[in-house]
Formats: C-alpha cells, sequence, structure tokens
C-alpha cells in the first residue's frame, strides 16, 4: 500500500559519500511501512542553501561531515536546520560519543559499526513522531488528522483549561496515560504504518465507551491521553479504568489477523497528585512506568491510597459479576407491620451478597458498584424473578395476601426495556401483580422524568404498585409527585430515628403523613427500633411501620418461621 504523502517522513542526509547515503536508504527503506524520503547533501557548500530551502523532518548526519569541529558543526546545523531534530552517526561507539553529541545539541547518537536497520528506522521514528507534537508543523491540522495526534502544546492547554474549570467547581480531575506494550514488537511484525493503524483502532474503540466529558488523546505514537472530569470518586475511576481494560481485551484486527495486545495505565488525580498539567502527566507517566513491571494490561494510581480504593472496586466489580453466576446472591426479607390490625402486610426484598471469601457483603456497599457498572440491570430482573417466586411459595403456605417489595434502581431505568422484561418475569411466573410493589428514590425519576413517568403508567396497567422510598431526603414535595401512580410513600429511617431527639423531625413527619393522606397515600416509617417510635407512629395515624423493633431482614425459611409465629400468636389471643 502506498504510504500516504503527508506521512512520509523526509530526511536531509549529510555525507560525503554516495555509497553510505546509499546504504542508509537501503536501511530504511527495508521498512516498507517507512517510505522515506531521502535528500543527499554531499558537501558544504551545498549544505547552507538545503538547510534553508529544502523540505524535510529529520537530518542524518555523518560526523565526518563538517567544516571544524564536530561539536561546532553540529551546533550550527541545529540552528541552521530550522531546529529539526539531528540524528549523528560517527564511528566510536555510543557510550563515548553520544554524550558530548547530545550535549551540543543532537538528537540521538548511532554509531555505524553494526548499525541495522531496526535501529536506525526507531531512531528515525521516534523523532518523527516527537517533531509531529512538538515541532512548528505540529499546529498543522492536516497532520494531525492524518496521524491522530494531538500536539503536546495544545494538550497542556486543554488540560490547563479542564484543571481551571475542576479547581473553580471544586470536582476532581483524573488524568490517565496509557502506553501501549512492546509496541516495538508490533512494529516488527506489522511495519509502522499498520501499527499506527492499529493505535487508531484501538483509541476509537477506547473513545466509544467514555463519557462525553471525558477527552481522549493520543500523544505520542503508542501513547494516550485520557483528561477525565468531574470524577467523584475512586469508583468513577475504576469505571474508567474498567472500559479502557475491556477495550484492550479484545483482539483487534491487522491484515484480517486478530491481534491481541496490552497496555500500561498511570493514573493521576487532581488535587492529590499536583495543580499543573506538567506535573501531572509527569506524575501519571511515573505510574504508568511502574505499572510496566506488572505482565499484561496493568494499571497505577500515583496516589497509593487512590490505588488501593480503586482495585477494592474492581476486584468487587469482577466478584459481583461471578456472584450472579455463582449463585452468592440471596434474597433476606423484612416484614413490614399495618398498625391498624398488627399483621404483617407484606415483605421488603432486601438483597445480600455471600462473598466467598469476605463473607457477608452489606448491599449499601455494593449496590452502588453494581449500579455503575451496570450489573443492577440483571441483579434486578433477579430479584424481580426471585420475589415472584416468593409470592408464589407464599400462597402455598397460606398466606395469598401478602405484599412482596421490590427494590428498584435509578439505573434500572437506563434499560430501554425495563417495562418489557418486567412485564416477561410477571407473566412468566404467572403471579397476582396486584402483590408486587416496587420501590423507588426520587432521584430515579430525575434523570429522565418523561421517560420514568411512561415506565411507571405501562407498569401500573399491568397492576403494579409503586411506593417512593427515601423520602424526605430528596428535593421533590409530594404534591410534585401526585400525578404519579405512587400509592405509598416510606419515611426515611434517619426521620424516625431522630424522634424524641429533635423537634423538626417530629413536624416532619406530621407533615409527611397528613399530606400522604390527603393524597390517597399509604404511609410506611422505616427503621422503628423503641416503643417510643412507634407510639408516636401510631398517634400521627401512620398506616405501616418496617423495623428492627418487629423484625430485622431474614431468610425465607425464618420468615416463614417468623409468619407461623406471630398466627399462633394471634390465635391464642383469641
Ligand atoms: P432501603 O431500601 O432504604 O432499605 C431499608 C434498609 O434499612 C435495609 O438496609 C434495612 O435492613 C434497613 N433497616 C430496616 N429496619 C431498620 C431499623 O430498624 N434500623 C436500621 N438501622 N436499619 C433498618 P439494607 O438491607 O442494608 O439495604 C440497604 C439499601 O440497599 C436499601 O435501602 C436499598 O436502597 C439497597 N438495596 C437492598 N436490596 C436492593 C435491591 O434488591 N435492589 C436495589 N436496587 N437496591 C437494594
Ligand atoms: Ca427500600
Ligand atoms: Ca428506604
Amino acid at each position: 500500500m502506498e504510504t500516504p504523502e503527508s506521512e512520509r517522513i523526509r530526511l536531509l542526509v549529510l555525507t560525503p559519500e554516495y555509497r553510505d547515503f546509499l546504504w542508509l536508504g537501503y536501511l530504511l527503506e527495508q521498512d516498507p511501512a517507512m517510505a522515506p524520503e531521502l535528500t543527499w547533501c554531499p558537501d558544504l557548500i551545498d549544505c547552507e542553501d538545503l538547510l534553508s530551502n529544502a523540505q524535510f523532518d529529520v537530518i542524518l548526519w555523518d560526523c565526518i561531515f563538517h567544516g571544524g569541529s564536530e561539536t561546532e558543526f553540529l551546533r550550527y546545523l541545529t540552528v541552521s536546520g530550522r531546529e529539526r531534530p539531528v540524528i549523528a552517526l560517527g564511528a566510536d561507539p555510543e557510550y563515548r560519543l553520544a554524550p558530548p553529541m547530545l550535549a551540543a545539541g543532537a538528537a540521538d547518537y548511532l554509531c555505524r559499526q553494526g548499525l541495522d536497520r531496526w535501529n536506525l528506522c526507531r531512531a528515525v521514528r521516534c523523532l518523527w513522531y516527537r517533531e509531529q507534537l512538538t515541532g512548528p508543523e505540529a499546529s498543522h491540522l492536516g497532520r494531525e488528522v492524518a496521524s491522530g495526534f494531538i500536539n503536546r502544546d495544545l494538550f497542556f492547554d486543554r488540560l490547563q483549561q479542564a484543571l481551571l474549570r475542576a479547581g473553580r467547581a471544586g470536582h476532581s480531575l483524573a488524568l490517565l496515560h496509557i502506553n501501549l506494550d512492546d509496541f516495538r514488537t508490533l512494529n516488527e511484525s506489522f511495519g509502522y504504518q499498520k501499527s499506527d493503524q492499529l493505535m487508531l483502532k484501538l483509541a476509537e474503540r477506547i473513545r466509544q465507551h467514555l463519557r462525553r466529558s471525558d477527552s481522549l488523546m493520543r500523544i505520542g505514537g503508542d501513547e494516550l491521553a485520557i483528561i477525565a472530569e468531574m470524577v467523584e470518586d475512586s469508583l468513577d475511576i475504576s469505571r474508567i479504568i474498567r472500559k479502557v481494560v475491556n477495550a484492550l481485551n479484545d483482539p483487534l484486527t491487522v491484515d484480517g489477523q486478530n491481534v491481541v495486545v496490552s497496555a500500561s495505565l498511570g493514573v493521576a488525580t487532581y488535587p492529590e497528585a499536583g495543580d499543573n498539567p506538567e506535573n501531572l502527566l509527569r506524575r501519571a507517566s511515573r505510574a504508568m512506568f511502574e505499572a510496566k513491571r506488572d505482565p499484561g494490561t496493568s494499571y497505577r494510581f500515583y496516589d497509593q491510597q487512590l490505588h488501593i480504593a480503586a482495585g477494592y472496586q474492581l476486584r468487587l466489580e469482577a466478584d459481583l459479576r461471578n456472584a450472579i453466576r455463582g449463585g452468592e446472591l440471596e434474597l433476606y426479607f423484612q416484614p413490614r407491620i399495618d398498625l391498624a390490625t398488627d399483621g404483617v402486610r407484606g415483605l421488603e426484598c432486601l438483597l445480600r451478597w455471600n462473598h466467598p471469601e469476605r463473607g457477608m457483603i452489606s448491599p449499601d456497599e455494593f449496590i452502588p458498584v453494581a449500579e455503575r457498572s451496570g450489573l443492577i440491570v440483571p441483579i434486578g430482573y433477579w430479584v424481580i424473578e426471585q420475589a415472584c417466586k416468593r409470592l408464589q411459595d407464599a400462597a402455598d403456605l397460606g398466606y395469598p395476601g401478602l405484599v412482596l417489595a421490590v427494590n428498584l434502581s435509578f439505573r434500572q431505568f437506563h434499560d430501554r426495556k425495563m417495562t418489557e422484561t418486567i412485564f416477561r418475569i410477571i407473566f412468566n411466573a404467572n403471579v397476582d401483580t396486584s402483590l408486587l410493589e416496587l420501590e423507588l428514590t426520587e432521584s430515579a425519576m430525575m434523570h429522565d422524568p418523561e421517560y420514568a413517568q411512561r415506565c411507571l403508567r405501562e407498569l401500573s396497567q399491568l397492576g403494579i404498585s409503586f411506593a417512593l422510598d427515601d423520602f424526605g431526603t430528596g428535593f421533590s414535595s409530594l404534591s410534585n409527585l401526585q400525578h404519579l401512580p405512587i400509592s405509598l410513600v416510606k419515611i426515611d429511617k434517619s426521620f424516625v430515628q431522630e424522634l424524641g431527639k429533635s423537634a423538626d423531625a417530629e413536624h416532619i413527619i406530621r407533615a409527611i403523613i397528613s399530606l400522604a393522606h390527603s393524597l390517597q397515600m399509604g404511609v410506611v416509617a422505616e427503621g422503628v427500633e423503641t416503643e417510643g417510635q412507634l407510639e408516636f407512629l401510631r398517634q400521627q395515624h401512620c398506616d405501616e411501620i418496617q423495623g428492627y423493633l418487629y423484625a430485622r431482614p431474614m431468610p425465607w425459611d425464618d420468615l416463614v418461621q417468623f409468619l407461623s409465629n406471630r398466627n399462633s400468636a394471634a390465635c391464642l389471643q383469641q
């Protein structure tokens, strides 16, 4: 395949010997993707003219070509060559001549002895890439687009802007530096051009998975950077890391061949790792180099604390994925007591995770992980399925009117097939839908209120009822929600537990109950632990209560026992 004009590397070769010029050209052309364009400059007379008028990206300078001293001439080259990088070629071994050459302005020094095509091509490519990022032509748009690069000034500029925004809004920001492992081997097997395409494909794949507020940039031949703005905590960052890791896990195709690549990721966060672009990039790079020590795709945070936290979240997420398959999830049931009859009116289904190593993990810990990873969607359906099964069991055991309440997360509304799937589950289970209640929070409906309302309507047409969970902690007033098919309000336990301690809690609870009743909604108070709280709620005509005072959430078998004990107690009283 022809190399596009804009990707051809143009070299100015300063050597007195035509033989050497041919030899260098031969080495460079061994690499078909390189397609170099060589200009030969054999003597000093042409040199001045070529330096100022010829088009070239890199100067290849044979050290015997000079008029005076090597280092003097080198200085002259770097100035007259419009700051194009100079690769010096000499007879002396690298350890001897490289230091003075580099000190005098050479970008690289190579020893002619044993010079092979790989070393030469690598040196030229490397400098060419660097030129794309920092050289005067870097801002030349055509080039940027062709290679997918962003020039380093522009990158720092964007990072600076993002840092300013984060500073103003009091947000955190994460910089991810991604470096493809073993790019050299890729280059050797596929050539530069194909490896380049592979890099672009990979970048595109990662880009598709990022949020709109994250920006992805290619900052080097085998390097990408992601600026993730508005990150709240390590969970957000782990989510981005997971996406990059997933994007890397699937093979890429080059020339119809599947190629598996791995990369090292370094993460530095603002404000922890610094507040200026240079520091942040330096620290992300340092973290990335540390990640290189681990085999395969790996990541490191500059900040050790964050590294531990993010690692924990990612492991938890991976474990949770297995938990569904491995049957480690279980439903517990907490009774809701009807204050008018003192009977069990319903049961709230509450998830428990029996982790094989860590024992029972609380839903407060794993539900957020499930929500952010999207795993809550399949888990949520599993919970509804289980609840339907238990509805059947309850009827079989002689408790036909028991309501089962299931928590619905805001994230489940993101699944556009939600109502359809819930309908299918209920239909297959063949249960009385009026006994299924879904609990949701105000925030669940805030994200896309119209869509949420439509879901609620469709589901309520199936006979399902809705309860507003954790009421009082959000911002909406009940009257705003009156057009929604909500039949029950659950007062958040934080208010109930303040009873007797703060007069505010009493006022709020009183107000919620009277307003809910005026809107024909029932009221459940959560987290009732004491007789005092119970008494107050009874006086205020709260309909139902749920709390440790009566029962903790428990496994199904215990629940059956609990129901039968209450039944026999009730019989004895009669
Ligand atoms: P929630 O929906 O507000 O559930 C009530 C929580 O209060 C439960 O915590 C319950 O055990 C606890 N609780 C009940 N009575 C008392 C009491 O008297 N005192 C105190 N201190 N706590 C009481 P749990 O089971 O740890 O669940 C925590 C949260 O996890 C739930 O809060 C719910 O938001 C979420 N969750 C649990 N299961 C599911 C589920 O299947 N799906 C979704 N999306 N979320 C779930
Ligand atoms: Ca609930
Ligand atoms: Ca609640």
